[in-house]
């Protein structure tokens, strides 16, 4: 009896250890648990974090790509430039001494354009006003005379109508170069003045010069025989012309010129056309 009591205490220690020594288990088996998850959440995280470093990188690798495509197309075209430039500069080293020729040619046209007047090749209005100006200035200096002509063709509206525009711009280029042809010196300017008017400078000369060349221009326009059916004062083409004679000081202005070589037109045509006036006033 004493023996049975001894043995069943001595079970209820055993199994009293071992469910202390489980209960110890578990503890330790929770723990490593804890332990494990954690190691699990920070694997979770360390994955997702390679996965948005993978996803970077890929998307960089497709944007150098997309960059060394432009590049090379870049590449391609500044090559492709370069030829061209390079078979320009060959072609210009060739053919230098052409293109300066076609330079020069084209810079004496511009000239041209801006000083001559289109429809009777002579010196135009703008360079009619730069010529006065200038001999203006330099005869105020020098004390010397200097007249002007101002040709008006007689009756022109009327040839326009009876011969049509075409055939009057054949007559003023046949009178400007008949005006033209009348004067020598090189300071002399005979230039169209406007529609069928014709000016010309005269510097160092007097009234009796003037009033020479301009009997010189009436009678050369009318030995042109041009066929003026439609005038009421000839059979063939003339002009008035109006003379002046000044001596240019710096205080008065070449404006006096004109309207004095004016009055001399309105009197010739009034005193019946086809002569030259001089106008003394
Ligand atoms: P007047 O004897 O009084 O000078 O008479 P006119 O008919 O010559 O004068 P008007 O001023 O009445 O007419 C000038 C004419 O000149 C009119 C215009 O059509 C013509 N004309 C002006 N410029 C040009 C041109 O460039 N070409 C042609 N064909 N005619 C022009
Ligand atoms: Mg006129
Ligand atoms: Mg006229």
């Amino acid at each position: 009896m004493e023996t049975e009591k001894s043995d069943l205490v001595s079970t209820e220690g055993l199994f009293l250890a071992t469910v202390a020594s489980l209960k110890q288990e578990i503890q330790e088996l929770k723990a490593q648990n804890i332990i494990l998850r954690d190691r699990l959440v920070s694997k979770t995280i360390q994955e997702e974090q390679l996965s948005e470093a993978n996803h970077r990188l890929q998307t960089e690798i497709i944007d150098r790509q997309r960059t060394e495509t432009a590049l090379r197309l870049l590449l391609d075209r500044l090559s492709s430039e370069k030829n061209d430039l390079e078979i320009i500069l060959d072609t210009t080293t060739r053919h230098s001494d052409t293109i300066e020729a076609l330079l020069y040619e084209r810079a004496l046209s511009l000239a041209r354009e801006v000083t001559i007047d289109g429809l009777t090749q002579i010196a135009n209005r703008r360079t009619f006003d730069q010529k006065l100006e200038i001999e203006w200035q330099r005869l105020a200096r020098e004390g010397l005379p200097m007249s002007l002509l101002i040709c008006d063709v007689d009756f022109f509206k009327r040839y326009n109508d009876r011969y049509g525009h075409p055939a009057g711009d054949d007559c003023l280029r046949a009178v400007a170069k008949a005006i033209e042809s009348c004067i020598r010196r090189p300071a002399d300017l005979a230039a169209r003045y406007g529609g069928e008017e014709f000016a010309v400078i005269l510097p160092n000369t007097l009234k009796e010069g003037a009033t020479f060349i301009a009997e010189k221009v009436c009678h050369t326009v009318s030995s042109l025989n041009i066929k003026h059916e439609a005038s009421f004062i000839s059979d063939r083409v003339t002009v008035s012309i109006g003379i002046s004679t000044i001596q240019p000081t710096k205080k008065l202005s070449s404006k006096i010129l004109i309207e004095s070589a004016d009055k001399g037109l309105y009197l010739a045509k009034k005193q019946g056309r086809d002569r030259a006036v001089f106008n003394a006033d």
